[in-house]
């Protein structure tokens, strides 16, 4: 039994009529750990208990570090999360909240990292949130659900942070034989690194990461996504916080679920940005979801983008 469940695939009647063409969801916001990225890091998780790791290590003040925490709990494997003083308490709460151990070390994520890395014994295993090959066999399991549900979208609309999704989405379209449905990768602004990296023709790093999406935060996407985005057809598609955070608001409203900024920026695509849909009549948007924002952090965020954006 995989750790993730089967989401929904439903059509989005408002934002069908938003975007003027067909767009399906797929809902993995509502994934027991609130995103996707228990898809991969559950199957990490299996793999790693099977080969007789005892410990499970994260550095993740994020939604992959909850992913760690909740496949700990349904593994009965101890985790520990180090985190950064800035991971919010919301986020602290819901990692304690899986029983994993929480270990809040240095000013930067960087910092918790190291005190991560320098845990580490024989019998543990380390998840890092996106650059792990395990990792994107199990984030591929969303298009073979899709495919399992028969109809071919003309273009996929999903966030890129460190590309760990895209990885997965593209290793499953390839083993769905849907190899020719073109990505449309979603970043905000400060957070563009593929947007950049494909500009450039080499994977380049940001100097810093200015975009509220922290789960997009990554200054760099790893090697195999670059590899991959160079292989398979890519849209890039860099939207505003601004963009992000009322497409979470007006998506709160028209579908009654919360989610992060760093999803808003796929929804931003589908609400805003019809030419990065280009003649796409049918396009599934992968609800990526994310537990780390509020309504009212959303609203907060809104009137403080709204006075300087
Ligand atoms: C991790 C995450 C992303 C980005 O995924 P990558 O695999 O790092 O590209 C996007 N949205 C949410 C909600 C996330 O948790």
């Amino acid at each position: 039994m995989p750790l993730h469940i089967e989401t929904p695939l439903i059509a989005s009647d408002s934002l069908s009529q938003a975007a003027g063409r067909r767009i399906r969801l797929k809902l993995d916001n509502l994934q027991p750990s609130g995103s996707f990225k228990i898809r991969g890091i559950g199957a990490a998780c299996k793999a790693h208990a099977r080969t007789g790791k005892r410990r499970f290590v994260s550095s993740s003040g994020g939604n992959a570090g909850i992913a760690v925490a909740y496949a700990g709990r349904c593994l009965s494997v101890p985790v520990v999360v180090v985190v950064p003083e800035t991971t919010t308490e919301r986020a602290r709460a819901l990692i304690r909240a899986q029983g994993a151990e929480l270990v809040v070390h240095g000013a930067a994520w960087h910092e918790a990292h190291a005190l991560a890395q320098s845990l580490l014994g024989e019998e543990d295993a380390f998840l890092h949130p996106f650059d792990d090959p395990l990792l994107w066999q199990g984030h591929a399991t969303l298009i073979d659900e899709v495919a399992a549900a028969g109809t071919k979208p003309d273009a996929i609309v999903l966030s890129v942070g460190g590309g760990g999704l895209f990885c997965g989405v593209v290793e499953g379209l390839r083993r769905n034989g849907w190899q020719d449905v073109p990505i449309v990768a979603a970043e905000t602004g400060g957070a563009d690194a593929l947007a950049r990296s494909l500009a450039a023709n080499e994977r380049i790093a940001l100097d810093a990461i200015t975009s509220i999406a922290t789960s997009l935060g990554a200054r760099q996407v790893c090697k195999h996504a670059f590899t991959l985005a160079q292989q398979h057809p890519v849209r890039p598609a860099v939207v505003s916080d601004q963009a992000a955070v009322q497409a979470c608001e007006r998506f709160l409203d028209d579908h009654r679920m919360l989610v992060e900024p760093a999803c808003g920026a796929s929804l931003a695509v589908a609400y805003g940005q019809a030419g990065a849909l280009a003649d796409a009549a049918d396009v599934l948007v992968v609800v990526c979801g994310g537990v780390t924002a509020t309504a009212q952090q959303l609203h907060q965020w809104h009137a403080a983008l709204d006075a300087n954006p």
